[in-house]
């Protein structure tokens, strides 16, 4: 496969397994670039490059922009505090006045869930969805694929435990996607009331139980409990979710032994991960993710924008 045949990147859903192959290998290139001292490419020179972040974000926003910049784009990053967005214009007329001012890409992310497909359908760019409310999280998904293949060598037949917020997260839905497509073993653990009802998961074996949930897996993805989109009532009986659902060295042991922990970040210590747990280099692979996805956005901003140079 030479090219990827997709205007925008705005989830997992409607990609092959080869085209995510084809992105997590132009990703391996930019993971020696970035280690390198002079980290300047020019391939996006004279391009600009838009984030328009409707929602909060620390990495994410900060891996695109810092991509952006490597591969030479200008980046443009619009506040969404600053903006008429809070004089109560609609994101269709704000997605109208970014298109009109011309950028060659737009990575967008918004807490309503369509947000990105909404706005991809009005722009005469690539747009890459990065989160919208619970529906996807394309790149991280890709981040989190990418960072597994290095660390475990393979995909395929790996046993992964998706762990925690499952309902809430967009990040699990993405990955729900695409494990399976790759041929890994999927299946989720945690509180009832967090897993999804709506089909997402036929097919995929759920868990209340966490150390069975976990049992014998080589990857445990923790995720963020999403106080943010729950109704007040969940967020209020969750009780001490780091009693019954928080990774432990003691809970660690019944994974396999070389398990691979991982976390997408923000990460609440001591609820949904114990901070020795998140910090040991060995076992955690959570600031691999993070280098990880700088190199794969490098990836998707170079492999989105090829027709437009
Ligand atoms: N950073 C990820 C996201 O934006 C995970 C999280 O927020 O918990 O979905």
């Amino acid at each position: 496969m030479t090219a990827f045949p997709h205007r925008h990147l705005l989830g997992i859903e409607g990609l092959s397994a080869d085209d995510i192959r084809f992105l997590l290998d132009e990703a391996e290139q930019w993971i020696a670039f970035n280690r390198g001292r002079r980290k300047q490419d020019d391939r996006l020179a004279g391009l600009t490059q838009v984030n328009a972040f409707f929602e909060n974000s620390t990495r994410t926003l900060f891996s695109f922009e810092i991509a952006g910049k490597r591969l030479g784009a200008q980046v443009a990053n619009f506040h969404v505090a600053a903006s008429s967005v809070k004089k109560g214009e609609s994101l269709i007329d704000t997605a109208l006045t970014l298109n009109a001012m011309r950028p060659d890409i737009l990575v967008i992310r918004h807490e309503q869930d369509g947000a990105a497909r909404d706005v991809a359908a009005v722009m005469d760019c690539p747009v890459i969805n990065a989160g919208d409310g619970r529906g996807e999280h394309p790149t991280q998904a890709l981040l989190d694929a990418l960072t597994m293949r290095r660390r475990k060598g393979r995909i395929e037949g790996l046993k992964v435990a998706i762990c925690g917020d499952i309902l809430n997260s967009r990040v699990a839905r993405s990955n729900l996607k695409l494990l399976p497509m790759l041929g890994a073993e999927v299946r989720v653990v945690g509180p009832e009331m967090l897993l999804p009802k709506d089909g997402r998961l036929d097919g995929i074996p759920a868990f209340t139980d966490f150390n069975e949930g976990i049992a014998g897996a080589d990857v445990v993805m923790m995720l963020r409990i999403q106080r943010e989109r729950m109704e007040e009532a969940v967020a209020g009986s969750l009780g001490d979710f780091h009693a019954l659902y928080g990774l432990t060295w003691e809970r660690l042991r019944h994974a396999a032994p070389d398990a691979l922990v991982m976390h997408p970040g923000p990460m609440n210590r001591g609820v949904e991960i114990e901070s020795s747990v998140a910090d040991d280099p060995e076992r955690s692979a959570i600031t691999e993710q993070v280098e990880n996805g700088v190199a794969l956005r490098m990836a998707c901003l170079d492999v989105l924008t090829r027709d437009r140079r």
